[in-house]
């Protein structure tokens, strides 16, 4: 085909869509059901609505081939599970009992089985049900899902293309089930699972389907020439196969690399491939395998997974180069639009003059099919929207609210100093010693309290204008009085003061930050039904004024034991919000960083001496490919460092982390410079103690002995346990007693009991090791 003739026939598509409905309306009916106030009937009718709904919604913007399958109740790769058969031994029954139930039982277990685990989808904050095979697992193939799907949007008139997890990336993501050997490797599935794929691939065939979407994201991450080679297997497997739709193979969130020539040589009518900043090099990349002759190529030159606005210019640009690269070329969004908001014409707060610069995922199928029109007949035909779209970019280079001169004079006067406490750790650990007068083996929590359900009233309250902001501060104080009575009477040695003012650790944050944007109604999918708002980082980022100071102080006002500070940290601030694509990551974390730091100067001058730093997102951020570690750790850890080097010696700096795999990271935990960090680590019986250990992490540590993630209450014995397994780590200077996270998801009875329980194995062993010292 000639480079014309390939721009005539160019397409609009997507590869999935935000599930929800306009107001929650999926989120509602399945939560419904589950208490029982709605039957299976009118769940399926609701979902059918919004399927049908978000059909519509894509047609009439334009788009060509519509996604199915992608709705899910849940999540799609529980649904991938259930479609090729992979049901965990425990859930069994309840499956065959009923399926729809069965499929909950496994995303949320029950009173007497336990759900699959979740985890992250690559680094976005979507949360997928991990895949557990074994040796014995027997793939068999229930396309139902699927077909039903297709024949629906067939039905509707639209032209469909189902999309499906891939067969390598889901086993990639899967992991050995309870009771397996960990050395387990699912990859060694493969050949199980392909005839499985083999018959779906027939079946959506026969049920109509004239492509097929295979998502293959897990191939933009580094992969062994055995996984390379898996995935020529299975592409060369499935591409041989005579009945069976022609095969889309979809990769976003990076580049394809090393995987490039291997899926462009398969037997596969079709690539897709990101072309998004993140994963710029795949135009350079896929020159250099020769392009995709004859095939089609899709190209994700939207970004699937930002708020922002596509700058049309530069992706025209880019599908021109691309038009001769491939027999054919459609536009899409760079990944499945799920990661977005439905739409920015809801946000009536946002001021229009930057409501202009959003772009959720209604907005991008326009950008999507404008960008198509533009590449098929030539920019001349979207010379208007080519116009706005440069004047809505011009609006935003230009805007105040990107360009602070004072933020952008102090960032760049940052010197390497800014980012140093003043004097080296051991120093600082004698001046903390003889200032804060702590026990050996302190105890405290990781910052909150229950949120009871008289907080959450009180805010709603508040909000609702039913009652004011001086009663609501009110109810914040007696809750600050009770929190800081408990943990006294409790004998708790560095007290916090419970966070009962934050909605939640980065929203409190972003509502005082200059250069934050909220929003009324967009909510992502975070896993099932739990949906979050992001707040949007849109511009330059300054503190108007303290944030926290006033309640820490309160807090200190009612007793004489140390009360620690709290805030969220630059990389969870960014890592939990929408961020700007206009500058480097790095420069805007600078920012936050800034910021934070006059947070942690005015703490300390009101009179706090510990003041604890949150990063659970730190892990979680890291770039997919290890290439971009180096690169990302060098801004993740400046910016922590900018935020607390601006203290005395004696003042100590908490950070705190969640469960994560710490190994690939311990150096830049060891680069954070805090004098104390606390990590969970119940669950895996203080391994992260060891991990550290045997890295030879110098200062403080507080590994959890208490898991907050289920209301179960450990008893003295069994924390005393873990803290001398901790001991055999961590000498006794350097070790800390906490619970593994935040209490804020836990009830007060539970709290209780299990907090003397911590603070009576702290005292129970500090006389083990005083009497053997
Ligand atoms: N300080 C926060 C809390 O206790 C930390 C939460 C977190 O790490 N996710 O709730
Ligand atoms: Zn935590």
């Amino acid at each position: 085909m000639t480079t014309e003739s390939a721009a005539a026939a160019v397409q609009a598509t997507v590869y999935g869509y935000p599930r929800q409905g306009q107001n929650r309306e999926l989120k509602k009916a399945v939560e419904g059901y589950w208490k029982g106030r709605v039957t299976a009937e009118a769940l399926q009718e609701t979902a059918r609505d919004l399927r049908r709904a978000n059909w519509k919604q894509l047609a009439d913007a334009g788009l060509h081939e519509l996604p199915t399958g992608d709705f899910s109740f849940y999540d799609h790769v529980l649904d991938t599970s259930v479609m090729v058969g992979a049901v965990p031994a425990r859930h069994r029954t309840a499956v065959d009992t009923d399926a729809l139930d069965g499929y909950f039982a496994m995303a949320r277990g029950t009173q007497d089985v336990a759900p699959l685990e979740m985890t992250k989808w690559f680094d976005t904050n979507y949360h997928y049900l991990v895949p557990e095979l074994g040796p014995e697992t027997v793939f068999t193939a229930d396309s139902a899902k699927q077909v039903a799907e297709l024949a629906e949007a067939l039905a509707l008139g639209h032209t469909p293309r189902p999309v499906l997890v891939g067969p390598v990336t889901y086993l990639l993501l899967a992991k050995p089930a309870p009771g397996v050997a960990e050395d387990f490797v699912p990859l060694t599935l493969l050949d199980r699972l392909l005839p499985v794929y083999a018959q779906v691939l027939a079946e959506l065939r026969g049920a109509g389907a004239d492509w097929v979407q295979l998502d293959e994201p897990a191939l933009v991450q580094d992969r062994t020439p055995a996984e390379l080679g898996a995935a020529a297997r299975a592409y060369r497997d499935l591409g041989g196969l005579t009945d069976r739709p022609k095969l889309l193979v979809a990769s976003y969130f990076d580049r394809l690399g090393e995987a490039l020539p291997v899926l462009a040589k398969a037997p596969v009518e079709g690539l897709a491939l990101d072309f998004t900043d993140a994963a710029a090099a795949n135009l350079d990349d896929l020159a250099a395998v020769g392009g995709l002759p004859g095939k089609r190529l899709v190209a994700g030159v939207v970004n699937g997974r930002n708020i922002w606005i596509n700058d049309h210019q530069k992706s025209l640009t880019t599908l021109g180069t691309l038009l001769g690269l491939a027999g054919r070329v459609d536009v899409a969004a760079s990944c499945s639009l799920l990661h977005v908001p439905l739409d920015a014409t809801a946000e009536r707060d946002i001021d229009p003059q930057i409501r202009r610069w959003l772009a959720f995922a209604r907005q991008k199928t326009t950008e999507i099919t404008t960008l198509a029109r533009g590449l098929a007949q030539g920019t001349g035909a979207i010379a208007a929207e080519l116009a706005a779209n440069q004047a809505d970019l011009a609006s935003r280079t230009t805007s105040p609210i990107t360009h602070d001169p004072a933020v952008r004079a102090r960032t760049a006067a940052v010197t390497e100093a800014d980012g140093r406490r003043s004097r080296p750790y051991a120093e600082r650990a004698a001046a903390q010693r003889a200032h804060l007068r702590l026990p050996l083996l302190p105890t405290t929590t990781i910052g909150s309290f229950p949120q009871t359900t008289e907080l959450r009233t009180a805010r709603a309250d508040l909000r609702a204008g039913r009652i004011g902001t001086a009663g609501y501060e009110e109810r914040i104080r007696t809750e600050i009085r009770e929190v800081i009575a408990f943990q006294e009477k409790t004998g708790v040695d560095v007290l916090v003061h419970g966070e009962p003012e934050r909605n939640d650790m980065v929203q409190y944050f972003a509502e005082q930050l200059t250069g934050y944007l909220a929003t009324q109604h967009g909510w992502v999918q975070s896993y099932g039904t739990r949906y979050v708002r992001p707040p949007v980082l849109a511009g330059d980022i300054s503190r108007p004024e303290p944030m926290t100071v006033r309640w820490t102080a309160y807090a200190q006002e009612q007793t004489a034991k140390p009360v620690k500070g709290m805030l969220t940290g630059p990389v969870t601030m960014l890592a939990w919000s929408f961020v700007r694509d206009d500058q480097p990551l790095g420069e805007t974390a600078r920012q936050v960083g800034l910021a934070l730091r006059d947070e942690v100067v005015d703490l300390e001058a009101a009179g706090t001496s510990v003041i604890q730093v949150d990063e659970p997102a730190l892990r979680e951020t890291l770039p997919l490919r290890a290439a971009g570690h180096a690169g990302y750790l060098a801004w993740a850890t400046e910016s922590f460092r900018l935020t607390t080097s601006g203290v005395r010696p004696d003042t100590q700096i908490h950070t705190h982390m969640c469960y994560a795999e710490f190994g690939d990271i311990l150096q830049a935990i060891d680069d954070l410079d805090a004098d104390v960090i606390s990590l969970e680590a119940a669950r895996s019986h203080m391994q992260v103690a060891d991990e550290l250990a045997t890295a030879g992490y110098p200062r403080e540590v507080g590994p959890g002995v208490w898991d907050i993630h289920s209301p179960r209450v450990p008893s003295t014995a069994e924390a005393a346990a873990l803290l001398r397994k901790g001991l055999e780590a961590i000498p006794a200077e350097r070790l800390w007693v906490n619970p593994d996270c935040g209490l804020k998801t836990r009830g007060w009875t539970e709290t209780r009991t299990s907090l003397e329980h911590l603070v009576e194995a702290a005292r129970t062993v500090r006389t083990e090791v005083g009497t053997t010292a």
